[in-house]
């Protein structure tokens, strides 16, 4: 962490880079949510840091039984039960609540985030991009379209699509499954259009989420960071924020309203 003046004048400089762009973009992870009570998988408090990381068949699995996966996710027996649990009793945090304010503000243009919680919406963020989907929604396997997991009938396994009546399965991207084409377009473009790039609570080893970043830098687009930890992009960052994102965050928020950034 870093000592209070030292974390100030990061503050400081990361606020002025944001008031200095006009089309900020940030790459969110698991951290930013931490702060809501959902464990993150890595870091320091991370759950695959402290029980080892689990077996990553859920795509195998889908793909060999979607009725039989279903079954699973229905009785809430699947591998990721408490985890899921967490989801749903979590709140938007003040590190949530400051990047809606931010785009309130017009000072980001859109959030990519690997978080599938729905905290963004719920905080009020309008300009999302869910790279590894929404816990609360469902995908057609065939048509890629999505409908609110409520709203689908469970009397029969697996959902079929109303549009296509193709295969539904939870929009949550699993491991080894491609991540939906709609939401990696959009990435791209918004990776090409940004001239600033904040990356928020993400370990930033999780491909393809992790290489925007780095595709912005390339350009010469400045990256932020705001981390308790040291990550893979933290060297090729030009301000590096060590603290929680809900410290940090609402501090950057602060520092644009009272204009002492402004150059
Ligand atoms: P990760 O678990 O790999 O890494 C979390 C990172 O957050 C670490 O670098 C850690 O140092 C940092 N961190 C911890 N507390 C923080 C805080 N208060 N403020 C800022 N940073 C903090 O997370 P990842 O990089 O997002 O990759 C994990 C994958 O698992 C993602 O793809 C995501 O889909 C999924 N996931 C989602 C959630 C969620 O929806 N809330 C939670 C856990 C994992």
């Amino acid at each position: 962490m870093h000592q209070r003046d030292e974390l100030d004048r990061a503050i400081e400089a990361a606020a002025r880079e944001m008031a200095r762009a006009s089309h900020a973009v940030a790459l969110v992870g698991a951290g930013l949510s931490a702060e809501s009570g959902i464990p993150t998988f890595r870091g320091g408090e991370g759950l695959w840091t402290k029980l080892g990381e689990p077996t990553f068949d859920g795509w195998e699995l889908f793909n060999e039984d979607p009725a039989a996966w279903w079954q699973r996710a229905i009785d809430f027996k699947e591998e990721f039960a408490d985890f899921n649990r967490a989801i749903d009793e979590a709140r938007p945090n003040p590190g949530h609540l400051a990047m809606a304010d931010l785009e309130a503000m017009g000072r980001l243009a859109h959030v990519i985030t690997q978080n599938i919680d729905n905290l963004h919406q719920r905080a009020g963020s309008r300009h999302i991009t869910e790279i590894h989907g929404n816990r609360y929604l469902v995908r057609c396997m065939s048509c890629g379209s999505r409908d609110r997991l409520e709203s689908v009938r469970l009397d029969r396994l697996p959902p079929l699509c109303p549009e296509c009546g193709g295969f539904m399965k939870n929009d949550t991207v699993m491991f080894g499954e491609p991540i939906p084409e709609d939401a990696l377009r959009e990435c791209y473009r918004q990776t090409a259009l940004c001239d600033l790039f904040l990356v928020v609570g993400t370990s930033a080893v999780v491909y393809p989420a992790a290489e925007f970043p780095v595709m912005a830098c390339r350009r010469g687009v400045p990256l932020i960071e705001i981390n308790p930890e040291e990550t893979p992009l933290s060297g090729l960052a030009e301000v590096v924020i060590r603290a929680s994102a809900g410290e940090s965050l609402p501090a950057i928020v602060e520092r644009l309203k009272a204009g002492t950034s402004r150059s």
